[in-house]
């Protein structure tokens, strides 16, 4: 069987690597050969919007996926008259705008940060007024890793915020004084079958994650996020792996936002969980049977942005899987790999999470 995956990075290459012991084989498509995807598989190259490049990778593979959220929706629609393309490109485009996707959880019921369009200044002026401050000024498409925002804490901040991002089509959003952030990553298979994983508890730094632990365990907010999940995957009739983010706010769930593909905070899954977010993102598209979703006991996640420090010293924690995804040049905020711990115990897990992070 083999699986057309649009975009190379490493979520590509551990897509990869989940369906080489299962015969699946993963072919990508990117700009550069020398990708994370492209040193573990066959790689095609080629401009997003090469219409016929696509076409022709979309021809030889049973299904067609992609590990990266900005491939264009009108690139990826098309396809779907050669090969299934899954997840549906309906849902990328909510995704792929910050506005659509918050109008979509208040439509699904699900509890949101307040939030407004800002097109312009003025628009800027009323939603602060009608939202109030703090808040976060988003652009509305091409975030990721908490660039295109600014914090607004005060009025003096308006003009510098607008300064940075005006010009684009914007989103203002309250400020959600949370306790902490977790995620849900749930699939859904072609016979409509879903399956959901622990809720995963989500550090980031400067806007990126930096650790995940899982299980997060709270009965009620498990219940409460498989429930907003189910409604989004059932809106788009959705197939493959979902994410979505929430910030747990006195006691409850806000949704943040969403990811149709595999996520980060799911990484832990690999060797925490009875079978991998990307196993099961294969199996999913592919039609072919969910894997079971439980944890295999308390994991943890440390992502190495920017530096991946030396193998000699990873290695030398006990149990420790290391994940490096092989880019070849480091820079300030690049995700350059990652490495999960897994213990019997919460607190063995925390004890080997301090080992991680001492090596950062
Ligand atoms: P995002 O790109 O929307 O995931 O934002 C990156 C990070 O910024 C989030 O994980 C939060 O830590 C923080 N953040 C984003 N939006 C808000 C908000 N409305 N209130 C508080 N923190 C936020």
């Amino acid at each position: 069987m083999k699986v057309a995956v649009i975009g190379a990075g490493q979520l590509g290459r551990m897509l990869a690597l989940a369906g080489y012991p299962l015969g699946i084989g993963c072919e990508f498509y990117d700009r550069a050969a020398d990708t994370p995807g492209g040193q573990v598989g066959p790689i095609v190259t080629g401009e997003f919007d090469d219409h016929e490049r696509l076409a022709g990778l979309a021809r030889r593979a049973d299904v067609v996926t992609f590990d990266w959220e900005n491939v264009p929706v009108e690139s990826l629609a098309p396809l779907a008259r050669l090969a299934p393309v899954y997840p549906q490109p309906a849902a990328l485009a909510v995704a792929q705008d910050r506005l659509l996707e918050k109008t979509l959880f208040r439509d699904l019921g699900i509890p949101t940060p307040p939030f407004a369009p800002v097109d312009l200044r003025l628009d800027l002026e009323a939603a602060v007024r009608r939202i109030g401050l703090p808040g976060i000024l988003k652009t509305r498409r091409f975030g990721y890793d908490g660039k295109g925002q600014a914090r607004i804490r005060s009025r003096a901040d308006l003009d510098a915020a607008w300064a940075a991002l005006g010009g684009v089509p914007l989103i203002y959003e309250g400020f959600v004084r949370f306790e902490c952030e977790v995620s849900l990553i749930a699939v859904r298979g072609r016979r409509g079958e879903v399956a959901c994983y622990p809720l995963t508890e989500n550090r980031h730094e400067h806007g990126i994650l930096a650790v995940s632990r899982a299980p997060y365990r709270h009965a009620a907010l498990q219940r409460g996020a498989e429930r907003y999940v189910r409604a989004v995957l059932e809106r788009f009739r959705y197939v493959g792996v979902l994410a979505v983010e929430f910030f747990v706010a006195g006691g409850r769930l806000v949704a943040n936002e969403m990811a149709p593909r595999v996520h980060n905070s799911g990484h832990w899954t690999i060797e925490g969980a009875e079978t991998s977010q990307f196993e099961n993102h294969l199996r999913a598209v592919l039609g072919l049977p969910l894997g079971p979703t439980a944890a295999r006991g308390h994991a943890a996640m440390v992502n190495f942005v920017g530096r991946l420090p030396a193998r000699v010293r990873t290695l030398a924690v006990p149990g420790l899987h290391l994940h490096d995804y092989g880019k070849r040049e480091a820079r300030p905020g690049r995700k350059l790999g990652h490495a999960t711990v897994v213990a019997a115990t919460a607190a063995r897990r925390e004890a080997l999470l301090r080992r991680v992070l001492a090596l950062r």
